[in-house]
């Protein structure tokens, strides 16, 4: 684990994220189009990638989906032009961890980097277990005793949350930054629509609602 790279074809934005990141001691590698993207990544020499969505070669789109389905979980960060909502959304379905639209305040992506790097999966603990039920986090394999259950990304970002913290109360609130990482409506149902969802796959007797408060592993 050697820093972040930073996949970004304007010269100015990626010189921009280096200098801000070598001043906060982090060591980053900057690549131009999304092939080169797509291979240092996968390398598994660095703790996160820094994404723009308009690259050469591949897009961040395509760099981002043949990432996640190669089994990486690197956390990913991705830059979109601003107000390209519908990038963001995208972006987010397709696995990735957080997003900045430029232009950006360098103190805002650095906040960011600093809480996805850590949620970096250190090699030994990438199969989470609790009772019968287990998660691959490399392979983004979900298992209920020998039974292989398909997931969605967001489904298996939520299922993780849980196994990470077994027969803890976990609110909504806690859920939505830890699972979505943005800033989801608190209103939002969003959290009681995916608890449906993994319910359905792994059984209801798996997730508890605790009343007024959240939902916890069991
Ligand atoms: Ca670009």
């Amino acid at each position: 684990m050697s820093g972040i790279l930073i996949a970004e074809d304007e010269e100015r934005i990626s010189s921009f994220i280096e200098k801000g990141l070598r001043a906060a001691g982090y060591t980053s590698h900057v690549v131009t189009n999304g092939g080169d993207a797509l291979d240092f990544a996968s390398s598994g020499s660095f703790d996160l990638l820094v994404l723009d969505i308009g690259l050469p070669g591949l897009d961040g789109f395509e760099v981002l989906r043949r990432l996640r389905s190669s089994g990486s979980t690197i956390p990913v960060i991705i830059l979109t032009a601003r107000d390209s909502g519908a990038d963001t959304v995208a972006a987010l379905e397709s696995g990735a961890n957080d997003y900045m639209s430029k232009p950006f305040r360098f103190d805002e992506l650095l906040a960011r980097i600093r809480l996805r790097a850590q949620d970096a999966v250190p090699a030994d603990r990438s199969v989470l277990s609790h009772g019968d039920l287990s998660l691959d986090t490399r392979t983004r394999r979900a298992t209920i005793g020998s039974r292989t259950v398909d997931l969605s990304a967001r489904e298996f970002g939520l299922a993780e949350e849980f196994l990470r913290h077994p027969d803890q109360v976990l609110s909504r609130e806690q859920l939505l930054s830890r699972v979505w990482g943005f800033d989801f409506d608190p209103g939002s149902n969003v959290v009681d629509v995916y608890v449906r969802y993994l319910r359905a796959k792994f059984g209801p007797e798996h997730i508890e609602t605790v009343r007024g408060m959240g939902y916890r592993l069991r």
